[in-house]
């Protein structure tokens, strides 16, 4: 815009200044002419020379009378006409639109010898270099828009690769979990030197925070087995007063009773959070052989039917075999079966169905108990949470089981769903891989 503006004072400046220059020469001239020449001949001679194409003058005495004019004058007749009938003109040059044509107008006082002959007119038409101006405007318009437009192209691909590596960065922190701190890290291999800077930095928290997190399983390991074992102690001391204590009465019986539940509750706890600390630390050594899963499963049923007194139906046709850790899949069978107790009524079944899909062994376990609502489904794996937090005394949990539950069975290299409806029942089922064969 600014170079256009300035290319149109440039012609004009120009315009103005070549009229203004014949505007200053001309009655000098006509003094020469009108020496050799009658008054009217001299200034038709002053016109012819200072006439180039597109330049009109004339001259009028001060009657209005017409006393001379260029003859060459090319604009369209009527405009020429009109121009001519104009009885003021700017004293300095000036310039003026009629209709789509465009002039530089000029009138003033021809004076020679002291004496007024009458006044000259000048009139430049332009059009032609405006025309070309507009067109060269119009250009320029169009290049410029074009430049701006590859410019931000250029700038927006530039911008977007810049952003690539962070992008780039963002996806792979989404995927970091607390299991992996140890060995994430972040690797860009095309990245500008401040972003790689930016992972550096990142792979040095994550170092950090890995460290710290290790240092926190170390703690909760070593405090649940700390405390594990002198809870036992008392634990133990406690039951053997209570079995051999004759002299007590209700009261204290009472007393010491809620003291080793809690004692047995609490040592529970610490068995749970030291599982879970060694299975994050990978201290648990999973000794995975091929398995028939019915025997297992008998085992466990039988067991749990021990304890509380509740039948537990094993459903399987065939003998359905997987890569498993023994103890461990029993303790995550104990588990399960545990919950479909604590959480259904005492005459409700619990059926435990074995079945082999394709490669996969699968383990199902049916209770007809509460169930559970579909927005707690995918937390309840959560480590400590739990469903009804009031229910958390009469149940004796502390929301840990199905966390180990789930840390083993993926250590196993399976997996554990859970499919439930609130009043009608849950279905826990964990698949396992086969023995290859
Ligand atoms: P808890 O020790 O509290 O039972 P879990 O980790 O074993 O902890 O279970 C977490 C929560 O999942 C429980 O508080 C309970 O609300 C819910 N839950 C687990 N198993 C069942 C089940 N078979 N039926 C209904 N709710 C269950």
């Amino acid at each position: 815009m600014w170079t256009t503006w300035k290319m149109q004072q440039i012609l004009i400046t120009t315009h103005t200044q070549n009229v203004e220059y014949i505007a200053t020469r001309f009655p000098r001239d006509v003094q020469l002419y009108s020496e050799m020449l009658p008054v009217e001949a001299g200034l038709q001679k002053t016109i012819d020379n200072v006439s180039v194409p597109g330049l009109l003058v004339w001259v009028r005495s001060s009657n209005g009378k017409l006393l001379a004019q260029s003859t060459d004058f090319n604009s369209e007749l009527t405009t020429t006409t009109q121009l001519m009938s104009m009885a003021e003109m700017p004293l300095k040059p000036q310039v003026y639109q009629f209709k789509d044509r465009y002039f530089v107008l000029y009138g003033g006082a021809v004076v020679v010898k002291g004496l007024l002959l009458g006044k000259v007119y000048m009139v430049q038409d332009i059009t032609a270099d405006q025309h070309e101006l507009m067109s060269a405007r119009q250009s320029l318009t169009i290049v410029c828009i074009l430049a701006t437009s590859v410019m931000m192209g250029a700038i927006a691909l530039r911008i977007r690769r810049s952003l690539q590596p962070l992008h780039e960065m963002s996806q792979m922190a989404g995927v970091i979990s607390a299991e992996d701190l140890g060995e994430a890290k972040l690797l860009l291999r095309h990245a500008p030197s401040e972003v790689k800077q930016l992972a550096q930095t990142f792979n040095m928290m994550l170092s950090r925070l890995s460290e710290a997190w290790e240092q926190q399983r170390q703690f909760v390991s070593n405090v649940s087995h700390e405390l594990r074992t002198p809870l036992t102690i008392v634990s133990g001391y406690l039951q053997s007063v209570l079995r051999r204590s004759t002299n007590l009465n209700d009261n204290q019986r009472e007393a010491l009773e809620t003291a080793t539940s809690e004692a047995e509750r609490t040592i529970h706890l610490l068995q749970d959070l030291l599982d879970l600390a060694r299975a994050d630390s990978g201290y648990i050594h999973f000794h995975l052989e091929p398995l028939i899963l019915n025997d297992l499963a008998i085992e466990a049923a039988t067991m749990a039917e021990k304890f509380s007194n509740r039948s537990i139906t094993v459903k399987a046709t065939d003998n359905v075999e997987a890569v498993a850790d023994r103890d461990r899949l029993q303790q995550v069978l104990i588990n399960l079966i545990d919950n479909a107790m604590k959480y259904s009524d005492p005459d409700d079944s619990i059926i435990l169905e074995l079945e082999r899909i394709d490669r996969q062994a699968v383990i199902r376990v049916c209770d007809r108990g509460v169930g559970i609502a579909l927005q707690h489904q995918s937390r309840i794996f959560e480590r400590f949470y739990r469903v009804d937090e009031s229910r958390a005394r009469s149940t004796g949990g502390h929301g840990l089981g199905l966390a180990i539950v789930k840390t083993f069975v993926e250590t196993m290299g399976g997996e554990i769903a859970v499919r439930s409806k609130p009043g009608a029942g849950s279905v826990f089922t964990i698949v396992l891989p086969i023995p290859q064969k």
